[in-house]
């Protein structure tokens, strides 16, 4: 009598894509006809970052604007730690990718049926494409998931958690493990893209849905693949501070374009402090305004927006997903300055791809949030990164609909069982990482994080899920450390730290 498997084998497709945000819908739909599935922990435009983004779509679309000075700003705004080549490959493929979304079925807000394109900080020009006001990765995600359901050659696999990646003995990646709540399943593909997002919300204050808390960078790592930029972690300076200061988790964002429209930021005495702090004021590049409110916060003073005057009446139509947000926390920002917290935001590191998007293990690939494309350098200039997303998967889409890499061998058993970490172990982690190494670091600090996650790692059976997640966290404090000057954190002495 032969025994039943303990796992489920799911039919083989051509593509694998591990995420339904844009980046992995883009390369599924640009991979017709070649059969692809996507797994997801939710329903599309459900979980991910993309559904979040407010600002836009970065595209070089005004008559003084070119893909050049929109490639130089992203440079600058990199601190030029940037792969040039990705950087001009993005910028140059921002209009047809505008393009092919509308040609899904995407709206874009336009005046006398041209495009309107707003302007955000640290571009040189008017070039920020967005839809409904402050409501862009919404409005993009709609489009794309429709799309994807449509297609013949799609099939949505959502409300699976990925907890490995499948690798033959030569450890090519041939599929992926995955835990659909009651069974272990393996998804078998001739190419696996992993499109899982960043990590943004292993930090206490994020921006970032659940969803974005590394553990498919984290895959990728156990696999053996090479991450690369793991500590330049990007702080928005303005998220809807919590009432309670205990809680934790993803905080609502107050777009930059309120500060852009005149919002100041303003103390507990109604001082507007970023005057002394930087000629540009409240329009500093991020990470000068993320320390200058963390300071204060650190100080126990409490910081606001202040819109009253500068958006006042006009808040539910110019920013109605911020205002909408406001109102369900109790403040009415037409009246009412809004308490405001810096929060983790976005993740310029990840999975370390080429120019074809190829990690360094045979078989994978990685787009989007997950991957470290070297576009954004240090740090990303704003809404660079749905069009990294939209731009590289559909590329790396096209080119799997034309090439497919070599079969993989036969799959070894799965290295791992399904069992994240425990809620309490998760917050005390996201504490940990927002107090040594967010903002501010320093050797002291990230030293005793990395001998923390290693004393956790201890008793933990190596083989459940979220231990690699705890490596994961121990890879990127460890990056930090290596990289001292890191730029959006602030680099302390550890006599600094201490006090
Ligand atoms: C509040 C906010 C505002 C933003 N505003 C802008 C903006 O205006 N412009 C801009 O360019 N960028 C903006 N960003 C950043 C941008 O939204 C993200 O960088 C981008 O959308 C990431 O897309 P992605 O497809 O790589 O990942 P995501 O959209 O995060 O999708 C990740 C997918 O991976 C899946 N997944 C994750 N782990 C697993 C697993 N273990 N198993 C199975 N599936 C898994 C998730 O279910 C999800 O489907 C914003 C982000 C936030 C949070």
């Amino acid at each position: 009598m032969r025994t039943p498997p303990d796992f489920i084998v799911c039919p083989r497709s051509d593509v694998l894509v591990i995420g339904a945000g844009a980046a992995g819908l883009s390369v599924a739909l640009a991979a017709a006809p070649r059969t692809v599935r996507v797994l997801s922990l939710a329903e599309p435009a459900r979980d991910g970052a993309s559904t979040w983004a407010q600002g836009g779509i970065a595209a070089a679309l005004g008559k003084q604007d070119s893909p050049a000075l929109h490639a130089a700003d992203t440079l600058a705004a990199g601190q030029y730690l940037n792969q040039p080549e990705a950087v001009a490959r993005l910028t140059a493929a921002a209009a047809s990718v505008i393009d092919w979304l509308q040609t899904l079925g995407a709206h874009f807000d336009r005046r006398d049926d041209v495009l309107l394109l707003g302007r955000e900080a640290a571009h040189g020009q008017a070039r920020i494409v967005h839809a409904h006001g402050d409501a862009t990765g919404a409005e993009v995600m709609r489009a794309l998931g429709a799309a994807s359901r449509a297609a013949a050659h799609i099939e949505l696999a959502p409300a699976r958690c990925v907890i490995a990646l499948a690798q033959d003995a030569l450890a090519r990646v041939i599929g992926a493990w995955a835990w659909n709540g009651q069974a272990l399943e393996l998804w078998p593909a001739r190419a696996i893209v992993l499109a899982s997002g960043g990590y943004a919300a292993l930090y206490r204050y994020t921006t970032n849905p659940t969803a974005s808390d590394g553990s498919g960078v984290a895959l990728a790592l156990a696999a053996g693949a090479q991450l690369a930029d793991l500590e330049f972690v990007q702080f928005h300076p303005t998220a809807l501070a919590p009432r309670d200061a205990v809680r934790s988790g993803q905080l609502p964002l107050l777009t930059e374009a309120l500060r852009g429209a005149g919002a100041t930021l303003i103390d507990a005495h109604g001082a507007r402090f970023m005057l002394a702090e930087h000629a540009l004021a409240e329009l500093a590049p991020r990470d000068v305004v993320a320390r200058a409110i963390a300071a204060r916060r650190l100080a126990d003073t409490q910081v606001y927006l202040d819109a009253r005057v500068a958006v006042g009446a006009e808040f539910p139509q110019r920013f109605p997903t911020v205002f909408a947000a406001c109102m369900q926390a109790g403040i009415d920002p037409r009246v009412q300055p809004i308490p405001v917290t810096p929060a983790a935001h976005y993740c310029m590191g990840g999975v370390r791809t080429d120019a074809q998007a190829r990690s360094t293990l045979d078989g994978l690939y990685a787009v989007g949030e997950a991957a470290a494309s070297g576009v954004h350098g240090a740090n990303r200039l704003a809404s660079n990164s749905l069009l990294e997303g939209l731009a590289f998967g559909r590329e790396l889409g096209l080119t799997l609909a034309a090439t497919l890499p070599q079969e993989g061998g036969v799959t070894q058993p799965c290295p791992r069982h399904f069992a994240p970490l425990p809620a309490p172990l998760r917050v005390a982690l996201a504490d940990m990482l927002w107090a040594q190494a967010g903002l501010a670091r320093s050797e002291y600090g990230l030293a005793l994080a990395a001998a923390q996650i290693g004393h956790w790692l201890e008793p933990m059976d190596a083989t459940a899920s979220g231990a690699d997640l705890l490596r994961f966290a121990a890879a990127a404090v460890a990056a930090m450390r290596a990289r001292r000057h890191s730029i959006g954190a602030h680099w302390r002495s550890d006599a600094q730290q201490a006090a």
